[in-house]
C-alpha cells in the first residue's frame, strides 16, 4: 500500500510511550484486565496508536472474559494483517496494523456470529474516539 507508514526503531520509541513501543514494535502482551479499553462500552472507534489507521468499531467489540479488549469483525477490509504465530509453544495468528505494522494482539477462531472470530488486542495499541 502506498500510504505505509515507516519509521525507525528510534523514531517510534521517541513518539509512543516505553510500554506501547513494547507491545507494539516488539510484540509484547499487556497484562490482562490492566488496558484502558478492556471494558469500555461508549459508542466509538478504534484506531492504531501507532499512525491513527481505524482499526475496530465499538458495535463489534464484546466481552470474551480474556481481559483484552476483544472484537468480532476489523472496521475497514485490509486494515489488519495476518502473520502465522510459533511463539510460545504455540501456533497463533498474530494480527499487525496494515499501514504501521504495529503488532495489535491475535485472532482466534472461537468468537461469536456473524464472523465466528475473536480479536484479542491490547489496549496499548489502540486509541479510542467517541461518537457524539
Ligand atoms: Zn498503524
Amino acid at each position: 500500500m502506498s500510504d505505509k507508514i515507516v519509521k525507525s526503531d528510534a523514531e517510534w520509541r521517541t513518539s509512543l510511550t516505553p510500554e506501547q513501543y513494547r507491545v507494539t514494535r516488539q510484540g509484547g502482551t499487556e497484562r490482562p484486565f490492566s488496558g484502558a479499553h478492556y471494558l469500555r462500552t461508549e459508542q466509538g472507534d478504534y484506531t492504531c496508536i501507532g499512525c491513527g489507521a481505524l482499526l475496530f468499531h465499538s458495535d463489534t467489540k464484546f466481552d470474551a472474559g480474556c481481559g483484552w479488549p476483544s472484537f468480532w469483525e476489523e472496521a475497514v477490509p485490509g486494515a489488519i494483517v495476518r502473520i502465522a504465530d510459533y511463539s510460545h509453544g504455540m501456533v497463533r495468528t498474530e494480527v499487525r496494523c496494515a499501514r504501521c505494522e504495529a503488532h495489535l494482539g491475535h485472532v482466534f477462531p472461537d468468537g461469536p456470529e456473524p464472523t465466528g472470530e475473536r480479536y484479542c488486542i491490547n489496549s496499548v495499541a489502540i486509541d479510542f474516539k467517541s461518537i457524539d
